[in-house]
């Protein structure tokens, strides 16, 4: 069996699309300018976070949303980026702030920054990751605000391909605040953000304690891996026929790589995202819908 290649970057510029015509559209219905506006921190000069901020901006533009880059140096201090932080939210032209994670280390006269608090004190309105407490409580209760970014673009990757997980077992390798739990929590709904397809599966999170990881994830009709770990999910962990969504980026000799051994589950799965160019763009795709988003809830 060769797996279909899943093309997240596809379904990313159609995201993109709809995004920008949306923007358009709201201007007409307003007879007045509507240019939704992100605002991203960069604290300090990580190369690959100048990059990643550098192409939310791009893509961004494109889509007819203003990007914003608020720069601050490495050593800057807890007091001087909650400062921007109240800034922005108190700024009626942004509606939405992103706090490019992670944050240097050697921050904050060496201690570090405390990341949470940072994170807490966006607005929750214009929380467009969707990390603060608020939002990440409102998706528990089933009723959510903003969704995070890279969840919110497999569940649309799914329902884009006419995949659906409703009643089936899925595995999501990974528990972080960012992808693992809302994935899991997202997929074992009721009433997902793109219907009940692409909902109500029986899920089951992996970790790095769980035992017989190999076992768990064969049993997975839809295998989720998020773990950071370059293609550590072998062919021999993948039920023949299942789907693999692999969320991983991880660089290997130069090279990016996902968490999953790409060539060897090919070979077994039915469906199967690549890296890159598969979960990767429809992080930044939903992120601009989280802005037209917000925007539109600061209006109402
Ligand atoms: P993270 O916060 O480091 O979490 C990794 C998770 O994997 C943890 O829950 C950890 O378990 C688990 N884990 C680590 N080693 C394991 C092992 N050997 N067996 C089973 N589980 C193991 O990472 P993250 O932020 O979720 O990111 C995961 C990957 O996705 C990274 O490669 C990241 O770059 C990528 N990513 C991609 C996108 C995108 O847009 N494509 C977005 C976000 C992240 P414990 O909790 O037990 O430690």
């Amino acid at each position: 069996m060769t797996a279909k290649l899943l093309d997240g970057k596809q379904i990313a510029a159609e995201i993109r699309e709809e995004v920008a015509h949306e923007v358009k559209k709201t201007a007409l219905e307003l007879g007045r300018p509507f240019s939704p506006c992100l605002v991203a921190v960069l604290v300090g000069e990580d190369p690959a976070s100048q990059v990643y901020v550098r192409n939310k901006q791009r893509a961004c533009e494109k889509a007819g949303i203003e990007g914003r880059t608020v720069r601050l140096p490495a050593e800057s201090t807890q007091a001087d980026l909650m400062k921007v932080v109240q800034e922005l939210n108190e700024d009626a032209t942004v509606n939405g702030i992103l706090v490019q994670l992670p944050l240097p280390k050697q921050g904050n006269g060496g201690a570090g920054f405390d990341e949470r608090e940072v994170l807490d004190a966006i607005d929750p309105l214009k929380d467009v990751d969707a990390f603060s407490p608020i939002n990440v409580g409102l998706l528990m209760q089933g009723r959510p605000r903003f969704l995070p970014c890279t969840p919110h673009g497999i569940v649309q990757l799914l329902h884009r391909c006419d995949i659906s997980v409703a009643g089936k077992h899925v595995v999501v390798v990974g528990r972080s605040d960012i992808v693992g739990k809302p994935m899991a929590m997202m997929l074992a709904g009721r009433d997902g953000s793109c219907g009940r397809e692409v909902a109500n599966a029986t899920v089951t999170i992996a970790h790095s304690r769980t035992e017989d990881l190999k076992s768990v994830c064969r049993s997975a009709d839809c295998l989720i891996a998020a773990v950071g770990v370059a293609e550590m999910i072998k062919g021999d962990m993948i039920k023949p026929g299942a789907i693999v969504i692999d969320v991983g980026i991880n660089r290997v000799d130069g090279k990016l790589v996902g968490d999953v051994a790409f060539e060897e589950a090919k070979q077994v799965a039915a469906a199967i995202t690549p890296v890159p160019g598969g979960v990767g763009p429809l992080t930044i795709a939903m992120l601009l819908h989280n802005t037209l988003l917000a925007a539109r809830l600061q209006m109402a």
